[in-house]
Parts: structure tokens; C-alpha cells; sequence
């Protein structure tokens, strides 16, 4: 069953010009590319993606960062794409994660840590509606 999930390949993955090594890692992988956009966002939108950290303590920077130059958006599509995605991004802080995911292998932040992607079924409806809604 071919599943839909938001990813974002982040402002400093876009400064670092790591957004074809990321994208090919996703791409050989077997999944496709559904939609994908090289766009800034504004505080408005950082807030509405990461509605449910706004209260973090971490949160203000983490907003700075998001706003901080472009990124891409894309929706991707494979069997069980939600956690296959997850498993190739790696666990949330680069220092933490495994190497052989993109964040394990390049990050060495927790907040700067390349890529984003839904968590969950109501994650992905959500955030595709949010950053592509033509496609909902
Ligand atoms: P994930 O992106 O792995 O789903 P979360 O949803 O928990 O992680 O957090 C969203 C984003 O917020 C992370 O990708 C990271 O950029 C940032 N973040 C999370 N936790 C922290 C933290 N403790 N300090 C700074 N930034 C954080
Ligand atoms: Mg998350």
C-alpha cells in the first residue's frame, strides 16, 4: 500500500548544498517524488508546522532557524513511507544518530539536523495539507 508522507530538507541542509545527497539518498531507496518545492517560509507557517512545540523552551530558535533561509518541501510516496522515512533520517539529534542515516552521517546538532518528517498517519494528512494543498 503506497503511503504519503511531508518531508523537509531543511535550511542548512540547503546552505551546506546537501539537498541532492539528501534527495538521492530518499530516491534510491525506491520511493518517489510526489510534489517538491525550493520555497522560504515565514514565522507564520514554522508556527503552524510545528504547532505542537510551540511552547518548547527550544522553540524560539528553532523558529529562527526555520525562517532562516530556503528549503524544499516534498511529499514522498512508498510502501510504508512514514517509518521508512524516519529510519533513513535518523534519530532527532545528529549526534545521537546512527550513522548510515542522513543524520547520523551528517549532522552533529539537535536543531540543525537536516531533515524533517511526518511521525505518524494524522502527521502526514496534516502537514501536506499544510505545505501542498493542491494535493489534498
Ligand atoms: P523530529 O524532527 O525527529 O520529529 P521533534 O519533532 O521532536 O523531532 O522536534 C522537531 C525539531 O525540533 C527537530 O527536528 C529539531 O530540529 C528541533 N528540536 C527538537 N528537540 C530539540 C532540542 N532539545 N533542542 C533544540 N532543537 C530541538
Ligand atoms: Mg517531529
Amino acid at each position: 500500500m503506497a503511503q504519503r508522507t511531508l518531508v523537509l530538507i531543511k535550511p542548512d541542509a540547503v546552505r551546506r548544498g546537501l539537498v541532492g545527497e539528501v534527495l538521492s539518498r530518499f530516491e534510491a531507496k525506491g520511493l518517489s517524488i510526489v510534489a517538491m518545492e525550493h520555497r522560504s517560509i515565514d514565522a507564520a507557517q514554522a508556527d503552524a508546522h510545528y504547532a505542537e512545540h510551540t511552547e518548547q523552551p527550544w522553540y524560539p530558535p528553532l523558529r529562527e532557524f526555520a525562517v532562516s533561509g530556503p528549503l524544499v518541501s516534498l511529499v514522498l510516496e512508498g510502501d510504508e513511507a512514514i517509518a521508512v522515512v524516519r529510519l533513513l533520517n535518523g534519530a532527532t539529534d545528529g549526534r545521537q544518530a546512527a550513522p548510515g542515516t542522513i543524520r547520523g552521517d551528517l549532522s552533529l546538532s539537535n536543531r540543525e539536523n537536516l531533515v524533517h518528517a511526518s511521525d505518524s498517519e494524522e502527521s502526514a494528512t496534516r502537514e501536506i495539507a499544510l505545505w501542498f494543498p493542491e494535493l489534498s
